[in-house]
């Protein structure tokens, strides 16, 4: 996969590339650690000035590093440019290009994450998710797949549209239903 491949070039990019001034991870992220849930701004972010605990800051924080850190993406793709925080996370057997932005209609209104996921989509699902309300298992969802054909996902409900036209609305099956119920079971457990 052309597009996962370690290249001297992506390297080159991410020996260049520091945070600042970049800080969305630190509104968009959870971090256990501080209890701070994602969607919400740390304490300890200082805008631009960065953060303002940076020699203690907690080990998830030192270990973050987004696609764009890693030198996975364009130099204008930084995040708070794009509105998004994109990171390759692992799903199932394969990877999924995951995409977490503030608000759903921030990608709507991202030229630059729709860019992201068009390159993206052609070789594994794209899922576009909003962290406003995270607390709501209910809450909807985007996953983007080839040939423009996109997922959107509301509770057990999904709708299938291809080139925007609605062509299903389905019930997960039980295992899809079985699936996500662990899940959110597994989320609460953490977030206890
Ligand atoms: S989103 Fe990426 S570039 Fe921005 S602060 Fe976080 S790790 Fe750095
Ligand atoms: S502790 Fe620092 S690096 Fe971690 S989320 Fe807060 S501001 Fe960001």
């Amino acid at each position: 996969m052309a597009i996962l491949s370690e290249d001297p070039e992506r390297s080159r990019r991410a020996r260049a590339r520091t945070c600042r001034p970049c800080s969305l991870c630190c509104s968009v992220l959870r971090v256990d650690e501080l209890d701070k849930r994602a969607g919400t701004d740390c304490v300890h972010q200082r805008g631009e000035a960065g953060c303002a605990i940076h020699d203690s800051r907690p080990r998830v924080c030192r270990a973050y590093r987004c696609l764009w850190l890693q030198g996975g993406l364009e130099d204008e793709e930084r995040p708070d440019q794009t509105g998004g925080v994109v990171d390759l996370e692992p799903m199932g057997g394969g990877v999924q290009l995951a995409i977490r932005v503030a608000d759903l209609g921030t990608f709507d209104d991202s030229p630059m994450l729709q860019a992201i996921a068009a390159r993206y989509r052609t070789q594994m699902p794209v899922r576009v998710t909003d962290v406003r309300d995270i607390m709501n298992p209910d809450r909807p969802f985007r996953v983007l797949l080839a040939e423009d054909v996109e997922h959107r996902v509301e509770g057990e409900w999904i709708e299938v549209l291809r080139a925007g036209n609605l062509v299903e609305r389905r019930r997960m099956s039980w295992a899809e239903r079985w699936a996500r119920r662990a899940s959110i079971w597994w989320r609460n457990l953490r977030l206890r």
